[in-house]
């Protein structure tokens, strides 16, 4: 069978559902293609789900600290209105009949099934041949990538989309990674209960934040009882029936569950790319500042290697559908990206980190402060770790990166996004009137201690 249409949107993560959406809508004749769930990875074993554990287990968190402020609190965590919120409101139990409605409705025609390019324009979803007059957009994300470790691939290790899953904890927990995914989960479990293991190859968790952050969240993570482990070598991982014996120099770490948070592998081997003289082995595929990838082809999301983020592919939806379009409009940007990691200190970051701003070869400043030192830190007490740390780059007097971890690190982000963004300079930003006793207050002085 084949169809003409307008565009062909092949995976329909954030960005794809909602470029595909905003196309019809713009009266294009638009077709979606799926695999699995319209919405991604962020709606059903992604962001939603572990922002709602996150939430549950900084309530806990909380309710730990009353005994230093307002008297004394008991609590008995139960994971199952975790269970139950995750399965019923985030993902309607991993069914997204209402998400194929609403693209339905904009007028989309939905395809389920894997969709591979067959040449310029053309996409062949398992026999339906899609035809697209004006072009075909990518936005098939990434899939968990196992490590190549002894043993591993034959064991019921958990990802993501497992943990996420969980209607029961496990008792104890190794977690091999210690990036974002790895951190936010070991921390939610750990809050309830799991005694938690994290293994990070590299020599500190969170390695691609500032190396402060790192310390903040290890130096939190310990008195907390969540042991880390960085700067490893995992020798092997078995599994006995019942338990998992993670091989680490000549120590065996014994746990009951086992969590792969080790980084994320491209969809990109089977999407027919060297059918438009793309190399399909690549890591990401290669776009311009409109996500143009090849004539007739944009690509968005995970897959353009620019920040495996929601907001990133939503942006570039928004790119790309101006493109498509024909619409006048900014190109895309990426010296402002933000990023957030929702451990408790919340880890905002944006821009360049020091040493990326060093390695460009910026004369860079640095002004660094401690949360707990603030007024608002200090009021704050239990629970009050955190920091702001500002990148200048001195000869144009602008922010090109900053981090600011706290109990609201990215919300207090977005001040410094909007500086990074529009290149602030911070002799402006130094004569802003910052509310009193707030934690973005730390901004003041953490701009005062720029040298
Ligand atoms: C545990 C976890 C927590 C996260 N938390 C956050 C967070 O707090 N904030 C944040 O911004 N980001 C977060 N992310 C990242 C975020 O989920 C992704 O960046 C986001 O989903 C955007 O991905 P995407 O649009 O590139 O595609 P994806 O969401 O990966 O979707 C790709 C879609 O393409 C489909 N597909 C793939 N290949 C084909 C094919 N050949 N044919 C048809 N369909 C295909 C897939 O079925 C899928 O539905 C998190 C990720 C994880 C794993």
């Amino acid at each position: 069978m084949t169809a003409d249409v307008d565009v062909v949107v092949v995976g329909l993560g954030p960005g794809g559902e909602a470029l595909a959406t905003g196309l019809a809508r713009a009266g294009l004749e638009v077709a979606a293609v799926d695999e699995r769930l319209v919405g991604g990875e962020c709606p059903y074993y992604g962001c939603v789900p572990t922002k709602m554990m996150v939430r549950a287990a900084d309530v806990l968190a909380e309710s730990r600290r009353v005994p230093d402020l307002a008297g004394r609190s008991s609590q008995t965590p139960a994971w199952d209105p975790v269970a139950r919120r995750i399965r019923d409101e985030a993902t309607d139990d991993w069914d997204d009949t209402a998400a194929v409605k609403r693209l339905e409705d904009a007028g989309v025609r939905f395809v389920r099934g894997h969709g591979r390019l067959a040449g310029e324009r053309i996409v062949d979803v398992e026999g339906t041949v899609l035809q697209a007059r004006r072009g075909v957009v990518l936005n098939t994300g990434t899939t968990p990538a196992l490590p190549p470790v002894d043993g591993l691939a034959d064991t019921p290790y958990w990802t993501n989309r497992d943990a996420v899953r969980a209607e029961r904890l496990p008792e104890s927990m190794a977690v091999i990674g210690g990036g974002a995914i790895g951190v936010e989960l070991a921390q939610a479990f750990a809050r309830f209960g799991v005694r938690v293991t994290v293994l990070e190859v590299a020599d500190r968790i969170l390695s691609p934040e500032e190396p402060e952050s790192s310390a903040l969240v290890g130096g939190v993570f310990a008195r907390e009882g969540i042991e880390v482990r960085a700067g490893v070598r995992i020798g092997s991982v078995a599994h006995d029936g019942h338990r998992f014996a993670v091989r680490v120099g000549e120590q065996s770490i014994e746990a009951e569950r086992l969590l792969v948070a080790a980084g994320r592998r491209p969809n990109l081997p089977d999407v027919g790319l060297e059918t438009v003289g793309l190399d399909p082995g690549a890591r990401s595929v290669p776009v311009d500042e409109r996500m143009r990838a090849a004539e007739g082809l944009w690509a968005i999301g995970d897959i353009t290697g620019k920040g495996a983020f929601t907001h990133m592919s939503m942006y570039q939806a928004g790119v790309a559908q101006r493109d498509i379009l024909g619409q006048d409009g900014p190109p895309a940007s990426y010296h402002a990206v933000p990023r957030v990691t929702f451990t408790d200190p919340e880890v905002g970051s944006v821009g360049m980190t020091e040493q990326q701003a060093r390695d460009a070869g910026l004369t860079v400043r640095v002004g660094l402060t401690d949360l707990t030192a603030s007024t608002r830190g200090w009021i704050h007490m239990a629970g009050n770790e955190g920091l702001v740390k500002l990148v200048e780059d001195a000869d144009r007097g602008v922010l090109v990166g900053a981090t600011s971890a706290g109990p609201t690190g990215g919300e207090v982000l977005s001040m410094l996004t909007t500086a990074v963004h529009a290149a602030v300079p911070t002799a402006t930003l130094r004569s802003m009137i910052y509310a009193y006793p707030t934690f973005h207050r730390a901004v003041e002085d953490a701009l005062s201690r720029l040298a």
